[in-house]
């Protein structure tokens, strides 16, 4: 049987706490279409056990847009709350918005977005960002800044930026 690979641009989100559907897979495996094997009754107490579980999850979102992306893998039980009919409604609504390459189109955005941040990270804040900055800071007070380096890795810095400097 050949082995299906995630889509690698769209990575799993990553919880801090185990999410439900790992705790209890049992109720997330709705196998062979929506319902599964169970009385129609049991399969749609399951499947809203499941949603409210995934109601309260702290990666949905990005749950939903993993589980959309990669159908192969996806054909199969509930993700984000939603039953793979579900999600083929919502392939096809995005397709309809974005177009047919609507996986590229988010890949290309997520790359885009990538960028920009690290971008940012090396770019000195315009005068009204840095407005911004102080603002947030007199009203939420000080980030968690890390502790403020030792003299002793204060004079290494110095040695090494020097010892650049010279290189360069
Ligand atoms: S949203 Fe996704 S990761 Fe969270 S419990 Fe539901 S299926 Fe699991």
């Amino acid at each position: 049987m050949s082995h299906i690979e995630p889509d690698v641009r769209f990575p799993f989100p990553a919880a801090t706490v185990p999410t439900r559907c790992r705790r209890r897979p049992e109720l997330f495996d709705l196998a062979f279409g929506d319902l599964g094997g169970d009385t129609k009754k049991a399969a749609q107490e399951r499947l809203e056990q499941a949603r409210q579980a995934c109601s309260a999850c702290p990666v949905v979102t990005a749950c939903l847009r993993w589980a959309l992306v990669n159908k192969p893998l996806t054909r199969e039980g509930v993700f984000a709350g939603t039953t793979p009919g579900q999600r083929n409604v919502l392939r096809r609504r995005l397709a309809d918005r974005i177009g047919p390459e609507w996986i590229e189109v988010l890949a290309a955005r997520d790359q885009a977005r990538r960028e920009g941040a690290e971008t940012a990270r090396h770019t000195p804040l315009s005068v009204p960002q840095a407005r911004v900055v102080r603002l947030d800071r007199e009203l939420n007070g000080p980030l968690n800044l890390p502790p403020p380096l030792t003299a002793e890795e204060q004079r290494l810095n110095r040695n090494r930026l020097d010892a650049g400097l010279k290189a360069a």
